[in-house]
């Protein structure tokens, strides 16, 4: 075992009894949870705001005048104010609450789409897209006739951004990017992009999934025109995320789902929509889950993206020197400006097979295509595995994921 060697003074003892589940075993053995990318953990301060809600202020929010009803209200009010805060938005009527990123981004191709996007015009994607990046783009594309293009990915992981200058012209209206990638890890730098796309009068869309658990994103810093995330990668609950988009863009923009809390006035002749953000936000909200979100945020807050990006920073190299070191490990993605992830194959065994036989040693990788098969084929395979990190993982578990791998290997 290798000693905890930090760079910062993040306590991980503590931090770890904050989370309770990572007090628990698998198959008899501690379990070892590296499987963040796909969902974090969440802490007690976030499991104990949704029982709190539930036995002590529980009520359907914005329409009701009892006590209850107006606590509720408040609590959700005051999470879309802590999102504002969190993503350096300017005003909360830019934080429109959706159930994830997924839906986020499919608001935008259904509502940007019918406000700003004409038959022939392009959409600019990546080959490192998220499928929740491509497939509403291509149901988009059906029914609109617009083009997709594609920014192709280097062999180290990175945007071709020569590419990505060529690809977009005057015909290009939007250009929707993640902000890091889910398999490589690659942080793309967004305020090029941004600057490329606001150059042909272009918006951008930035999908901060992979991000905003890792690091402190501020939509201004970013020149990005809308950023979309979910609350369960940031340690939030599952159900709830967010699109922030800049108002004036968002003013334009028609309703996505039609239903109660987004109308001002209906009648069966005409109908007129509440204000921003609730034009957005039809039915009624996940108040228990926003609420709870906001309590992961202000955990985070406690802590420090400082401590927490220098932190994953020294897992992330750790876990690349220790992988990298394995006979027949190739790892995928190997930028310098890399977030917390690090995706992999062991020539000559399939990552099926790494992944079930680690879970018996109680460790949790993901394996399979991880949402992006496109990205896949561009390094022609079908499947890899992925450890995928958060603030509560240790060197010793990297250890174990090492260790683990060589006794795999072994087997083979
Ligand atoms: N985009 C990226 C980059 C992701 O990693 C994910 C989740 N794996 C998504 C979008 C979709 O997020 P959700 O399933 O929470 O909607």
């Amino acid at each position: 075992m290798v000693q905890e060697s930090t760079p910062h003074t993040l306590d991980i003892e503590a931090i770890r009894q904050d989370f309770p589940i990572l007090a628990r075993e698998v198959y008899g053995r501690p379990l070892v949870y590296l499987d963040n990318a796909a969902t974090t953990q969440k802490p007690q301060c976030v499991i104990g705001a949704i029982s709190e809600e539930y036995r002590n202020a529980n009520a359907n929010v914005h329409r009701g005048i009892h006590y209850l009803s107006r606590q509720a209200t408040d609590l959700h009010e005051a999470a879309r104010d802590a999102v504002r805060r969190f993503v350096g938005a300017a005003s909360r009527a830019e934080i429109v609450f959706t159930r994830g990123t997924t839906e986020s981004l499919n608001l935008m191709a259904t509502s940007y789409g019918e406000a700003f996007l004409r038959e022939g015009d392009e959409v600019v994607l990546t080959q490192m897209e998220h499928h929740s990046n491509i497939v509403p783009w291509q149901l988009l594309r059906q029914r609109r006739g617009i083009k997709l293009k594609v920014v192709p990915v280097t062999d180290s992981g990175a945007l071709d951004m020569a590419a990505a200058e060529r690809l977009m012209t005057p015909r290009t209206r939007l250009v929707s990017v993640c902000h890091v990638s889910n398999v490589l890890g690659t942080v793309n730098p967004i305020r090029k992009l941004a600057a490329m796309a606001h150059a042909r009068g272009a918006h951008l869309l930035v999908d901060a999934a992979q991000s905003v658990p890792h690091q402190s994103v501020d939509v201004r810093k970013l020149d990005c025109d809308f950023l979309a995330f979910s609350g369960h990668k940031v340690y939030g609950p599952t159900g709830i995320g967010v699109l922030w988009g800049r108002e004036d863009l968002l003013e334009k923009m028609p309703p996505y789902q039609g239903g109660g809390e987004m109308i001002s006035r209906v009648t069966f002749e005409r109908t007129t929509y509440e204000r921003l953000p609730y034009k957005f936000e039809a039915g009624t909200p996940d108040y228990v889950g926003s609420h709870a979100l906001a309590s992961a945020l202000a955990y985070i807050d406690r802590i420090g993206w400082e401590r927490i990006a220098a932190h994953e920073a020294d897992l992330t190299r750790y876990a690349s020197e220790r992988l990298a070191a394995i006979p027949g490990l190739r790892i995928y993605g190997t930028e310098a400006d890399k977030g917390a992830v690090v995706s992999f194959n062991i020539e000559g065994i399939h990552a099926m097979d790494l992944g079930t036989l680690l879970d018996r040693l109680g460790i949790a990788i993901r394996t399979g295509h991880h949402c992006a098969q496109p990205l896949l084929d561009r390094y022609e395979t079908e499947s890899m595995a992925r450890a995928s990190f958060a603030l509560y993982n240790t060197r010793a578990e990297i250890d174990a994921l090492a260790e683990g791998l060589e006794r795999v290997r072994k087997m083979f």
